[in-house]
């Protein structure tokens, strides 16, 4: 059997900076160090901290006065940062930088009198976090059907952010029917959205040319992960999401010559290649990378932990 594992897969650099946040706070302050909701969308990283000391919680009321306190990559509203100042906690902020940058985009549009269309999914923590940044009227713009029932003058001035998590594919369809709609529109240069879930999402579709699945690993509540598996089964090649080996099915694979293999941005590489090791129980195997974009990104931590 041929495994290809696609390039880019896996960690970014927002989800290398917020684990690398928690670890550092752990070093610096010792456990137990507090995180409101999962750090990243994976249980496997959330179980590797949580032996570490960290303890991860989903309201703030839960976190214990003067504990550390983390912000998770995907954001939080102003509500709960101004929770958090009022109770006077330490807070280190591992929202990605990314994240931010579209919280204040949103802000500049808001500050120049226009109505904020935000293109993402509904519930989602970073759509939560965005709507609750910006104080103004935001509008959550889910699909294409969505833009015609929009109850907003279609003179009016309005702009759009989007998740972080949706490509330039994902999102130019939503885009072009707000430009057919609204004749006032401005928004960012999309390709600037989120670098890693278009290369993640461009390297699955590369992919798909060449295999007969499409192994995703990456969790169940990972919008990234999930998009990358709609990605290969749009291509019309079986796609299948697996939180690690243990979900593998050998039905999936027992006819394929060539497996191909990625990764969400929030799953560790150690799953994918616990995903290479089952794969081969089943017989010999050939491991190859695609040829793909090289991500030499990385943010810079908050200065408190940039020398621990
Ligand atoms: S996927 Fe993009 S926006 Fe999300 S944490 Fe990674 S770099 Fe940041």
């Amino acid at each position: 059997m041929k495994v290809i594992l696609a390039q880019p897969r896996g960690f970014c650099a927002g989800v290398v900076r917020a684990i690398e946040i928690v670890e550092r706070a752990l070093k610096k302050y010792g456990p137990p160090v507090y995180v409101r909701h999962e750090i990243v969308h994976n249980k496997h990283v959330v179980e590797s901290l949580k032996k570490k000391g960290a303890h991860f919680v989903e309201k703030l009321s839960e976190v214990p006065p003067d504990a550390v306190t983390i912000f998770s990559a995907h954001g939080v509203a102003r509500s709960v940062e101004e929770e958090a100042a009022g109770r006077g906690l330490s807070v280190l902020n591992a929202t990605c930088p990314l994240v931010t940058k579209v919280h204040n985009q949103g802000k500049r549009y808001v500050a120049q009198g226009r109505t904020l269309i935000l293109i993402g999914h509904a519930g989602h923590p970073e759509v939560e976090g965005t709507m609750g940044q910006i104080s103004g009227p935001v509008v959550l713009v889910q699909t294409e059907e969505e833009v015609e029932t929009l109850d907003i003058p279609t003179d009016a001035p309005v702009a759009y952010v989007t998740q972080t998590t949706l490509s330039v594919d994902d999102t130019k369809g939503i885009i072009a029917a707000l430009e057919r709609r609204f004749s006032d529109i401005v928004g960012p240069e999309i390709s600037d959205i989120c670098y890693a879930t278009q290369n993640r999402q461009t390297a699955v579709r590369e992919l798909s040319r060449q295999v007969d699945v499409i192994l995703v690993v990456g969790a169940k509540n990972s919008s990234n992960s999930n998009r990358l598996y709609e990605i290969g089964l749009e291509t019309g090649i079986p796609s299948y999401l697996i939180a690690d080996s243990s979900e593998l099915q050998l039905e999936w694979v027992r006819d394929a010559r060539t497996v191909g293999l990625t990764a969400g941005a929030s799953a560790p590489e150690v799953l994918v290649e616990g995903v290479i090791e089952a794969l081969a129980r089943l017989g010999p195997v050939e491991v190859s990378v695609l040829d793909g974009r090289k991500e030499t990104i990385e943010f810079r931590l908050p200065a408190e932990l940039a020398s621990v």
